[in-house]
Formats: C-alpha cells, sequence, structure tokens
C-alpha cells in the first residue's frame, strides 16, 4: 500500500449558509481530507498545526479514523486557524467573512520520519512555502504530488505559488480559482495555460457541476451526483480531493484510466460532504453508504447509443 502525506489547515470554520449558521466547528482543508482518506484504509500522516484552544475531542477523532497525527504540531499558547464564510443563495459562491492565520503565520511543518519515503504527497490549501517545505523534505520525488490551493494565495503570494505548481505532478483548482490563475475564462484554455505551468494532470472542480480532468489532449468530465438536500458546500473541493488521492494511494496505479475513477470516488465522497454541516456527515460515512452511491453514480452517467454508420 501506498503511503500518503496530507498537509494543510486543521481548522475553527463559522459556516452561514441559506440553511443555517454554525459556531466555530472543525473545519480545515487538511481534516476533509484526512476524513475523505480515511474511507480508503491508507497509511496516512497530517501535518499541520493547531493552537492550544483545540479541543481533545477533535484530535482524537482524527486519530480513531487511523490518521497519524503525531505531527500535527499544538502550539500551548497560539491559537487555531479560523475561517469564516457565507454562502449565497446559489450555495456555489460564497463570500469570506474572516481568515486569522494565528498558529499558521509561523508555522514550519516537519514531515514524520516514517513518511519521508511516501509515495503520494497531498498539498492541501495552505500558504505556498508551506507546500515547497513538505516536497523538499521526502528523501527523493514522491511518485505523485498533487496541490490544491485558493484564491487567497493567489491574492497574497502569487510568486511563492507559481514556485510549487512548477514542481507537482497534479493540480486541482475550482473553476473560478483558474480563470483567475490564467486569466483565461474558457476552461480548456486555462488547463492548457496550467499544464504550462509544471502540472501533468488539471482538475478543475466546477462545484454543483462535477469536475474535469485534462492530461495533455485528453479531458475527462465527471457530473456532480444531483442532490435534494446540500445545506453546506464548505470542504467540498478538499473532500474530493482528499477522495481522489485516497483512491489512487490505494490502488497504486497513478495513469490516466485509474485518475479517471479517482475523480469519481472524488466527487461521490464531496457529494456527502454537503449534506450536513462541515465535517458532520464525513465523520459518520460508511462504507456501504459510498459503495451504494457509486452504483447510483455509474447509473447517473451510463448510456448505450448506437450510432449510425
Ligand atoms: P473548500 O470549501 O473545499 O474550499 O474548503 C474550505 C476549508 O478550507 C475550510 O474548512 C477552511 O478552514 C479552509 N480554508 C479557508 N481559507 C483557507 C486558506 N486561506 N488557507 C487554507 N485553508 C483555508
Amino acid at each position: 500500500m501506498n503511503k500518503l502525506v496530507i498537509v494543510g489547515t486543521v481548522a475553527f470554520d463559522a459556516i452561514e449558509t441559506p440553511f443555517g449558521k454554525t459556531d466555530k466547528i472543525l473545519g480545515g482543508a487538511a481534516t476533509y481530507i484526512g476524513l475523505a482518506t480515511s474511507q480508503f484504509n491508507v497509511d496516512a500522516a497530517i501535518v499541520s498545526v493547531v493552537g492550544g484552544d483545540f479541543p481533545q475531542s477533535y484530535l482524537d477523532l482524527l486519530a480513531n479514523k487511523n490518521i497519524d497525527i503525531s505531527n500535527l504540531e499544538v502550539v500551548k499558547e497560539g491559537k487555531t486557524f479560523f475561517w469564516s464564510g457565507k454562502y449565497h443563495n446559489d450555495m456555489n459562491t460564497r463570500d469570506t467573512l474572516v481568515t486569522e492565520l494565528n498558529v499558521l503565520e509561523h508555522f514550519s511543518p516537519v514531515v514524520p520520519k516514517h513518511y519521508k519515503d511516501a509515495e503520494i504527497v497531498m498539498l492541501g490549501n495552505l500558504h505556498p512555502l508551506v507546500q515547497q517545505s513538505v516536497l523538499d523534505q521526502m528523501h527523493k520525488k514522491p511518485k505523485l504530488s498533487i496541490l490544491d490551493t485558493m484564491n487567497f494565495w493567489m491574492d497574497i503570494a502569487l510568486k511563492d505559488l507559481l514556485a510549487v505548481i512548477k514542481n507537482v505532478d497534479v493540480i486541482t483548482i475550482n473553476d473560478e480559482e483558474a480563470r483567475q490563475l490564467t486569466g483565461e475564462y474558457a476552461l480548456v484554455t486555462a488547463a492548457k495555460k496550467i499544464h504550462a505551468m509544471g502540472p501533468k494532470y488539471v482538475v478543475i472542480k466546477k462545484g454543483e457541476h462535477g469536475a474535469l480532468l485534462f492530461h495533455n489532449d485528453n479531458v475527462f468530465y465527471a457530473p456532480a451526483l444531483p442532490l435534494e438536500d446540500v445545506f453546506d458546500p464548505t470542504g467540498a473541493g478538499d473532500t474530493f480531493a482528499g477522495g481522489f488521492a485516497g483512491y489512487l494511494a490505494k490502488t497504486g496505479d497513478f495513469s490516466f484510466e485509474n485518475m479517471k475513477k479517482a475523480v469519481v470516488y472524488g466527487s461521490t465522497l464531496a457529494s456527502f460532504c454537503v449534506q450536513k454541516f462541515g465535517t458532520e456527515q464525513m465523520q459518520q460515512l460508511t462504507s456501504e453508504a459510498v459503495r451504494k452511491r457509486l452504483l447510483q453514480f455509474k447509473e447517473l452517467t451510463q448510456f448505450e447509443i448506437i450510432l449510425d454508420k
């Protein structure tokens, strides 16, 4: 089995959607990624930082999912990263209300010894210099490095972001961020420009409209499962990335054909994430529920067509 290193935020989130509002709850890119990868029983470690205000029960929750948190640093006198966002009525777009970096401001990640030879590195949303530092600590180039990012880092650390993007195999990014990064409206053109920046594979997430996978001239599209109950899209992108990375870690096959399946797993897990607030649904998710939904997914997207000669 392939080992997986995950770096990203472990956070407090306060979320407002048209369906309700939460106080500070468990969030963060690495949290969502970790919970998604735990579906695949892979050997995964989270490298991140929290403050002394972070409840032990949240740490236990991650550890109980078999995620190695020995290098999830706790800065006793510091405060945990805090993010707050409010979704518009379309549930696809949101405004960030607050981003408090807190302990992240001076974070220098340490990859556990046992994971320095990990085959896969999942660079979740975090300062690009921290993402690069994780890559630099690996004993040799990982078989697959995947990077996720967001507009926040494009706004404040574009040069560092472009430098780390150059070094990764796969980038997962949402449509608006792809447009911001490239200055291109058409996603096919944006993907081409991102290829030229370094990554051989480009995944563009389109929220409720699914995800696109690009590799040279090959394109694959997976829709998002149409759902009746969408309460909170927070973490859907990270859950997608976690499902994608987790499936690849489990199978160890990094071909385009297998990445298509990884996209389907990512979309399937993300469809659960949005059905409850925060990480609630991902905490309870069973493999049986995932299996059922994968079958639904298959039915939704398969068709036979007879074409005239
Ligand atoms: P997503 O909805 O997939 O974009 O991810 C939302 C998660 O990203 C939330 O749990 C936040 O804690 C986390 N987050 C928000 N802003 C940032 C940021 N600037 N850097 C890293 N993580 C962030």
